[in-house]
């Protein structure tokens, strides 16, 4: 049997190593884009799953199965930050950068 975290990321099939599910960080974004941007943080779409799959790694806080990696899911609110609120580009890194997506995106 595969160790839970041995599944490929659904975006890069990287092997998805983080502990929280898509949705938690879609959650820790918006929460954050909030206080800077509310209008925005609203506007954004919840990262739905393309398929759930019983062998998948569970989050580790709401129990749902993981589809995509921290660098994808990150990727894309980088994205969101870069169209929408370039100025804060910094202040994500300074939040987010903990989770690695430093050593593989360049903010700048
Ligand atoms: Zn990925
Ligand atoms: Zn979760």
């Amino acid at each position: 049997m595969k160790s839970r975290w041995e599944q490929p990321c659904l975006e890069c099939g990287e092997t998805i190593t983080n502990p929280l599910c898509e949705e938690c960080l879609s959650e820790q974004f918006r929460q954050w884009l909030f206080s800077f941007k509310p209008k925005l943080a609203v506007s954004i779409n919840s990262f739905k799953p393309h398929y759930y799959s019983e062998d998948k790694g569970l989050c580790i806080r709401c129990g749902s199965p993981i589809s995509y990696c921290n660098f994808c899911v990150l990727s894309s609110f980088r994205d969101v930050v870069e169209d929408n609120a370039p100025e804060l580009l910094e202040r994500f890194r300074d939040s987010f950068g903990s989770l690695d997506i430093e050593k593989q995106v360049s903010l700048h």
